[in-house]
């Protein structure tokens, strides 16, 4: 059949240089490169999961509950800090509550503002929603400080302000009463991206939530909760700012199938996050593995961290895959980044890393 050319379709002028996101889904033996919690559900909740998705079969001629109540409360009760399913909005991944949020709170003539290096999904974000982004860097170690922020809000005037906490890719967390200073410093809403918060030994910006209408605080099932493929993402916040979600949403946007199974999934919300302790001390047992590579480590408190310096971290990169493992080129100068996988996977990490540095630091 013939085909029409990318070339000659009447697209966004932005679009035109834009190619599709995604981190190379290669099929390599160890797979570290996504933050993907490594264990697969039990087989008591695998059960349990097919159970529900039969159930539902039952009424997929139906539209599904367009509210997610019952998923919303679940996730209200799991997230405690005394949130109620007003407080609460879902939706398929947290990708798309971003989208969501700037769906209501940017847009054209608006402006996000994030602190750089992050989340490479935050300008994409901006763009599909027609809002204007603006960064500016961190500290030398990768954090926000008061300072940095006061002075960008006052330059900017953000409409929004995107600060993942722990940061993708750093790992570095933003404390809370510099969250505060920021959220008093601006007239518009804070959206703190708690995607990694159950690896944190920190306390959640949901403790602030009571005292600040313009914070918005995101999850996701995606990490340490084991539910990357169930597609879940949600948010806490006021109901006001909830409402204003839900006016900009898609009916129906939440299938039956994604609402049973994650309700499942929150039913056994213990066993869904029974590892995380242990990848938290799998975290810290590879960085001290690796400074005895004598590797530098960016310290983090996700599942995930920055390794390095390498002079080509691309032929570094190449190399690993060449031994069957699969990291991260985040764009962070001579840096990768690894996420904690099972032990036996960081064990294989580690010796290719090993076996890479001695090829790398003894050229023939
Ligand atoms: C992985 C990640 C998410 C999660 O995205 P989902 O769409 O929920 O899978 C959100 N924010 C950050 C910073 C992430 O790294």
């Amino acid at each position: 059949m013939a085909d029409f050319s990318w070339e000659a379709l009447p697209l966004r002028p932005e679009l035109r240089e834009a190619r599709p996101y995604g981190a190379p889904q290669l099929d390599l033996p160890v797979c570290l490169n996504v933050n993907e919690n490594p264990y697969p559900p039990t087989q008591a909740v695998i059960a349990d999961m097919t159970a529900a998705v039969n159930q539902a079969a039952h009424s997929i001629h139906r539209y599904p509950d367009r509210e997610a109540r019952t998923l919303r409360s679940k996730l209200a009760k799991y997230l405690g800090h005394d949130l109620t399913t007003d407080q609460i909005w879902a939706a398929n991944g947290s990708n798309e509550i971003w989208i969501q949020i700037l769906g209501a709170f940017g847009g054209p003539g608006r402006t996000m503002l994030s602190f750089t290096p992050s989340y490479s999904m935050y300008p994409e974000y901006a763009r599909d929603t027609h809002t204007g982004i603006v960064t500016t860097s961190r500290s030398e170690d990768y954090q926000i400080t008061t300072a940095i922020a006061l002075e960008a809000i006052a330059q900017y005037k953000p409409d929004v302000v995107a600060i993942a906490s722990p940061n993708n890719p750093t790992g570095t967390l933003t404390d809370l009463d510099v969250l505060e200073e920021i959220l008093a410093a601006t007239t518009g809403i804070v959206v703190v991206d708690e995607a990694y918060q159950e690896f944190a030994d920190a306390h959640s910006a949901l403790t602030l939530l009571p005292q600040w209408p313009n914070l918005l605080v995101t999850r996701t099932m995606s990490k340490a909760f084991a539910f990357a493929g169930g597609r879940v993402g949600y948010v806490a916040a006021s109901s006001a700012v909830i409402d204003a979600l839900r006016v900009v949403r898609l009916p129906y946007h939440l299938s039956a199938i994604t609402q049973a199974v994650a309700s499942v999934a929150l039913d056994h919300a213990e066993e869904m996050l029974a590892q995380v302790q242990y990848l938290k001390e799998l975290r810290e047992q590879t960085m001290v593995k690796l400074w005895g590579l004598d590797v530098t480590i960016i310290d983090s408190q996700a599942n995930f961290f920055l390794f390095g310096p390498f002079p080509d971290p691309h032929a570094t990169w190449q190399a690993l895959v060449d031994r069957g493992v699969l990291v991260r080129e985040t764009g962070v100068e001579s840096y990768l980044r690894v996420c904690v996988g099972t032990g036996e996977e960081m064990s294989i990490f580690v010796n290719a890393l090993s076996d890479v540095l001695t090829m790398e630091r003894n050229p023939q």
